[in-house]
This record gives C-alpha cells, sequence and structure tokens, in this order.
C-alpha cells in the first residue's frame, strides 16, 4: 500500500507532519485515526483518492467543515478521509439568482460573502459548520421560516461517485440524486464537490433579539415559548436555549426580517414572560445581523465533547416532560449541556415531505438535548443521561435531524427520513450500489430481486 503518488491534492499520512491537526474535529470525541488525509483542490483528487481507497482496500469518509456530531461520520481508523475544505470557490450570478458554491466553504464564509452583495443564505448557530455536511442533511436555522431550509435551496450537485467518475444532478440530469441530496444526509451517495443553491435579496436592515431568563424560570419560558415561536410571523426565527442548572441560564436569540417596532410588538408575549435578565432587540444592517448570529465558532481549540439527540414535537412539552427536562438539566455537567428548540412552520411547509429527501415539515418546531463532557472518564455518564432523556421524552416527540444523529437509535431509516427511506434505499442502489459509502446509520442500498 505504498502508491501514495497515485494522490493527489495535499496528502497526510498518518507520521506525516499536520497529522494531528487534520484529525482534529469540532466534537472530540469523533477524533479518529485514519491512514491517510486527502486535502482535495478539485473533482479530480477526489476522484483519484476514491479509485486509491478501492485499489487499497481502505474504508473512506467524506469531510468538510469537522462539525459531524456522532463519531465515524468524517473520520474512520485505519481510512482514508477526504477533505473538501480547500475546495472554496463562491460564484454568484445576480441574473440567475443563484450562487456556485465549492463544498469546502464553511456556513459562515458563504453568508457572509453574500450578505455583502446583498443575498441571503440559509445558516444556523455557527459560523465554522461546512456546507458540505449542512446541505445533505436539511441545514436549519432562523431563516427557516422565510426562505425554507438549506436543502429545499440546493438545485445543483456536482458528486464524486463510488468508482471515482464525476456525476452532475440537477431537476434534468440525474435527478433522482438531486432529490436524494436534499434531505438524505451527508457521505452516503458519494464526494461532493460543488452545490448550486438558489438565493434571493436579503433586506437592507432586520431587527435581531436576544432575551436572557434566569435558569429558574426556564419551565415557565419554555411554556410560554412553545405556545408563541410556531404561529408567529413567518418572517421571524427564533431558538430557546436552556442550560444546565449549574450557572446556566434560558435564552431565546433571532431575528426578524423586519423593522423594530414591528419585531418589538411580536416579541411581547415572551417580554411579558418571567422577568427577563437581560433584554437586547436592535435593528442592524443585515452585514451585521449575520454577525451578531454567527459569533465565532473556532474548530481546533473546541476542547469539550458532546453526545446529542435530537426530534421534532407538534404540540408543547407538557408539565410531565418538563419535569424530564428539569432533571436531565439538574444532572448534566458541563456548562455546554443543554437543550435547544427552534420553531418550525412558515416556507418549510412550502413543499411536501416527499418533494425531497428531507421528510420532517409539518412539526411546531424542532427540538435537541445534548450533554457534555471534557474528561473522557465522563463520557459513559453523559451518553447514557442523553439516551435517558430521549427515552423519557419519547411520548411527547417523534423523528430525528440526520445532521444532529443520535446513534443509539435502532430503526434509523424511518426515524430519520419517514416514508422516504424505501426511495432513498433505491437510490442509494443505483448510484453506490457495492455501499462503499458505509458507516453508522448510513442508508442502505435496496436489495436487488436476485438478493432476495
Ligand atoms: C457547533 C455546531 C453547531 C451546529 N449548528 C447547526 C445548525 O444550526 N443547523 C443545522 O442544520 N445543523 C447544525 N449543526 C449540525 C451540522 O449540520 C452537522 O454536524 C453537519 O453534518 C456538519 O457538516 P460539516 O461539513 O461541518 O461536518 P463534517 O464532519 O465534515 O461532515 C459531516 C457529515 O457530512 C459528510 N460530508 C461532509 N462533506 C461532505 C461532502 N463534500 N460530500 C459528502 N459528504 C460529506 C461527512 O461524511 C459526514 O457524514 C451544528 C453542528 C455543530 C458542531
Amino acid at each position: 500500500m505504498n502508491n501514495r503518488a497515485r494522490l493527489t491534492g495535499r496528502v497526510i499520512f498518518q507520521g506525516d507532519p499536520g497529522y494531528e491537526t487534520a484529525r482534529k474535529n469540532w466534537n472530540p470525541s469523533t477524533d479518529r485515526h485514519p491512514k491517510v488525509f486527502v486535502f482535495a483542490r478539485n473533482a479530480r483528487d477526489v476522484s483519484n483518492a476514491v479509485r486509491w481507497a478501492e485499489a487499497n482496500g481502505v474504508p473512506i469518509r467524506a469531510r468538510s467543515g469537522r462539525h459531524a456530531l456522532a463519531g465515524d461520520l468524517s473520520q474512520v481508523d485505519g481510512g482514508i478521509v477526504i477533505d473538501v475544505s480547500e475546495i472554496r470557490s463562491i460564484e454568484l450570478n445576480r441574473r440567475q439568482g443563484t450562487v456556485i458554491v465549492g463544498t469546502g466553504n464553511t456556513i459562515g464564509r458563504i453568508v457572509k460573502t453574500l450578505a455583502r452583495q446583498g443575498y441571503l443564505f440559509p445558516f444556523g448557530d455557527s459560523p465554522t459548520v461546512g456546507v458540505g455536511g449542512i446541505a445533505l442533511g436539511g441545514g436549519i436555522g432562523p431563516l427557516q421560516r422565510t426562505i425554507g431550509i438549506a436543502s429545499d435551496n440546493l438545485i445543483g450537485v456536482e458528486m464524486v461517485d463510488a468508482s471515482g467518475n464525476v456525476i452532475q444532478a440537477d431537476s434534468n440530469r440525474n435527478s433522482d440524486l438531486l432529490w436524494a441530496s436534499r434531505g438524505g444526509g451527508g457521505g452516503n451517495f458519494g464526494i461532493y464537490t460543488r452545490y448550486k443553491f438558489q438565493v434571493v435579496r436579503a433586506p437592507s436592515t432586520a431587527t435581531v433579539f436576544q432575551i436572557q431568563w434566569p435558569w429558574e424560570q426556564f419551565e415557565e419560558v419554555t411554556r410560554e415559548w412553545q405556545r408563541w415561536a410556531p404561529g408567529v410571523s413567518s418572517r421571524l426565527g427564533t431558538y430557546l436555549e436552556v442550560g444546565q442548572r449549574n450557572g446556566g441560564n434560558a435564552k431565546a436569540t433571532g431575528v426578524y426580517l423586519g423593522s423594530k417596532a414591528t419585531a418589538t410588538r411580536l416579541l411581547a408575549p415572551l417580554l411579558n414572560t418571567g422577568q427577563p435578565q437581560s433584554t437586547v432587540i436592535r435593528s442592524l444592517p443585515y452585514t451585521q445581523v449575520v454577525d451578531f448570529l454567527l459569533p465565532p465558532d473556532p474548530v481546533l481549540t473546541q476542547q469539550i465533547s458532546f453526545q446529542f439527540s435530537s426530534a421534532y414535537a407538534d404540540r408543547p412539552l407538557p408539565d410531565d416532560a418538563l419535569r424530564i427536562m428539569r432533571k436531565f438539566l439538574e444532572k448534566a455537567q458541563n456548562d455546554q449541556s443543554g437543550f435547544f428548540f427552534l420553531n418550525w412552520g412558515g416556507a418549510i411547509n412550502n413543499l411536501d415531505p416527499s418533494d425531497t429527501a428531507f421528510f420532517w415539515r409539518d412539526a411546531q418546531y424542532y427540538v435537541e438535548w445534548n450533554s457534555s463532557w471534557i474528561d473522557p472518564s465522563e463520557a459513559e455518564y453523559n451518553i447514557e443521561l442523553a439516551n435517558w432523556a430521549r427515552k423519557k421524552l419519547q411520548p411527547y416527540i417523534y423523528g430525528s435531524y440526520i445532521n444532529v444523529p443520535d446513534q443509539g437509535i435502532k430503526d434509523y431509516g424511518a426515524v430519520y427520513y419517514g416514508s422516504n427511506y424505501p426511495r432513498l434505499r433505491e437510490i442509494k442502489a443505483k448510484y453506490d450500489p457495492r455501499n462503499v459509502f458505509n458507516f453508522p446509520q448510513s442508508i442502505k442500498p435496496a436489495r436487488r430481486r436476485e438478493d432476495d
């Protein structure tokens, strides 16, 4: 296996300088010891790496922004990581209202580049998440009620398949692959090198807000947020974060694509709940709105490990569920642990669940929770705590978000993809029949007749 010469791009084998930095993911519990990293500069480098992996019988992982939340997704022991983070072009076409981006861009780089040129692009709560991973699984965040999730805006892809061939997909060519790429999740069909998105104009200004309450008021705040947020104007996107008991608080953050006066009126039910400790409501040029909502989130210095789980809900959590939430927050040990809610509705419902691979469109809100640690000896306690919460909350929630996966979920195809899973398996069988791109909770190829 020493045919390193056939690998092109920036190649770092185990033992080479830069290896330790190369294997640093955002969540340290996902760091592995791959045999080699290839930092591809174009689709040809990716194709060479895929062929090299096959010739050498080495498992492959694709990587873009290093934000995978669970293990063995973007790194694997003894494997090859094909990292696209150096493919970073951004080409805006104002006439068409489209942008073509290299899949190695971070969300923050695209959002800020386009904001300066007067366009909206979907984002979540971290600027360093890679567009490579987030767009394939969905891409949820505070603009989703206005322009849909990131994958709703994805209209074309360039992908290297399991044989090393470069494939284009859009509404005319390989449209089944485009359908699957809009919510089917990272890593399943091939390694993507370029995405084409539709984009719309940004307002020149918008209103951001952040309201913070003492932790002790979280039940009252969560109740009101869950009643209010799903039905408020679709130009208002908001998430509610509730931290652990020891040192945490409750905090609602978001954006209204309109005036401060209207935002303040829309926020009244929330502002009148409990006794906020601090309230920020600010009208800003759109370029500063994205800075406010995407504060720095460096990858290489992030030391805390996380166990996440995610779901959807179609009614406010009743008191029994709030008691489970409280117990979880009392038991969590690290100050990054907590609950996160994001309001659903608006443009997300412009598409039917079967229009793209992203299935869960009818919820009232999205919910995720995580339990975090620094010392590896605390991993087990925290993983069990997050699992405990999922089991206890199950009567009040459904589904799960593939970008915030939980490898403890058993019947994962239906949980992540609902009734879209059988079609995803057919498309997997067409584009990756040998299941080369195979990892925990990956889409299994549909069985061919002769297999039955
Ligand atoms: C701090 C933080 C905040 C987050 N906030 C949000 C949020 O607000 N909204 C939201 O929707 N999600 C959010 N996420 C989840 C995020 O969408 C996923 O973790 C996503 O998969 C990360 O993509 P990545 O490219 O950064 O990660 P990577 O670790 O590089 O990859 C993640 C997955 O995508 C695959 N992948 C990456 N690039 C490619 C490619 N070019 N071709 C094929 N497969 C590829 C990988 O193989 C892997 O399975 C957040 C995650 C973190 C850590």
